[in-house]
């Protein structure tokens, strides 16, 4: 089948995610045909490197044997089973590996699909515990420029205005405090943690026993653009939820399995939360499995009789797929094998020295990065400045996906020192050739 065919029968049949339908016909559709390490080739047969892996997902690279191989022989032993009522080895040892990386005080594993499937359960989850420890706690403390996912629950734990504004009015009730990675003029971001500390503190003051959790993206909310935070924001979270009895919820689904150089973000503040989200790289970047990790205060307010209506009445066709678990597990392994979690952290170390020069340049607003997740704010000069420097990295063979004006730079975990080169070279011109 031709590109032009395939691209006129996607523009007959289909509607992209995040996608302006309106501008993706002149947008130049790329038809990507097959993957293969940190790169992409389109059906002309024209190679690119991911950039973004897959947005944010891939660990390390695409077509890993291993994890393949982990699929089909799932496959050809159990394809699914329901995890209602039933159980399964992969999905047992999924559970077992995430609590063995995990934060300490994280006892439980609760089974999603996607990301935003998970935020939803640790949604309820803190919701209907509070509820059955006897208190009246409906509402939730969140960030401005949060991202949550794009189910109604997390959509209302959100904070990018261009999202989430829409459907304000169908959303639960929540208190939401400042972004504490955007700085005011002059401000250090660790003057930044502390002021928005103190503006949650207020809304606690007024109305603490009512919250029944503080939901954060810890170290750096992505979607909102890469915006970074200092660690003293988490210790802080932490110590309000202890103080006004409020779960800790972070959402370490953009963060977690390696991409900030640790497992998990929180593990840079040394804070335990009480609830965890992870999903996107939990299965190398190949399939769709999320999770909640609680801690067992909050599991043991579930636990009664039938008759007690503590059962979590929550959860998915496809939970704890086989397939997805060995994905994970296959992912896992090669993660602890091949060292992945410090690798991330060297390739982090790299790009930030890389990026050095493109920090210094004149369209540059700011370079933002925690490990391998990189953010580059430029300066407008068109109506969609962010764009247009991903389009000339297209035209240079390399994929990447804007946040409006903020340049994302996410690379699989294990790419190489020569891919990561050619990733910043290409961008480096890309920013030149629009910026100019
Ligand atoms: C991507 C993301 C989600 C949503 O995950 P999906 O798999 O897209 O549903 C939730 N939280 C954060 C922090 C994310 O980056």
């Amino acid at each position: 089948m031709s590109v032009p065919d395939l691209v006129a029968r996607d523009l007959a049949a289909v509607w992209h995610p995040f996608t302006q339908q309106a501008l993706w016909p002149s947008d130049d559709p790329l038809v990507i045909d097959r993957g293969r390490g940190a790169h992409l080739f389109d059906t002309d047969g024209n190679r690119y490197l991911d950039g973004v892996s897959s947005l944010w997902v891939t660990v390390h690279g695409h077509g890993e044997p291993s994890i393949n191989a982990a699929i089909r022989e799932q496959a050809e032993r159990l394809d699914h089973s329901t995890f209602l009522g039933l159980t399964h080895e992969p999905g047992i040892r999924v559970a077992e590996e995430l609590l063995r990386v995990a934060p300490r005080g994280l006892g439980k594993v609760f089974f999603a699909g996607d990301g935003s499937s998970a935020a939803e359960a640790a949604i309820k989850i803190a919701y209907q515990a509070a509820v059955q420890r006897g208190e009246d706690r409906p509402l939730y403390v969140h960030c401005a420029e949060g991202y949550h996912g794009d189910t109604l629950g997390a959509v209302s734990l959100g904070g990018v205005e261009l999202f989430h504004a829409t459907y304000r009015p169908l959303l639960i009730e929540t208190r939401m405090v400042a972004s504490p990675g955007i700085m005011e003029p002059g401000q250090s971001r660790a003057e930044r943690a502390a002021q928005v500390l103190a503006e949650m503190r207020g809304v606690l003051h007024r109305e603490g026993e009512r919250v029944c959790a503080i939901v954060v993206e810890p170290l750096v909310q992505a979607a909102g653009g890469i915006l970074t935070h200092d660690p003293s924001f988490l210790v802080g979270v932490r110590r309000l939820c202890d103080e006004f009895g409020a779960a800790m919820l972070v959402d370490e689904v953009a963060t977690g399995i390696g991409a900030t150089g640790r497992w998990f973000a929180v593990d840079h503040a040394g804070v335990e939360p009480d609830l965890m989200v992870v999903g996107k790289r939990l299965t190398g970047g190949v399939l769709p499995l999320s999770a909640v990790l609680v801690r067992d205060s909050v599991y043991e307010a579930f636990l009664g009789d039938a008759a007690s209506g503590r059962t979590f009445f929550h959860g998915h066709t496809y939970t704890a797929n086989p397939l997805c678990c060995a994905a994970a597990l296959a992912n896992l392994a090669l993660m602890h094998e091949r060292g992945t979690v410090a690798r991330a952290a060297a390739v982090g170390e790299r790009l930030g020295a890389l990026l050095e020069p493109v920090g210094e340049h004149e369209g540059v607003r700011e370079v933002r990065r925690v490990g391998t997740m990189t953010g580059i704010e430029v300066l407008p000069v068109t109506e969609r400045t962010g764009f247009a420097v991903c389009s000339a990295a297209r035209r240079r063979g390399v994929i990447i996906r804007p946040l409006g004006d903020v340049v994302v730079l996410m690379p699989p975990l294990a790419i190489t020192d020569g891919d990561l080169d050619e990733l910043v070279g290409v961008v480096a011109e890309s920013l030149d050739e629009v910026l100019a």
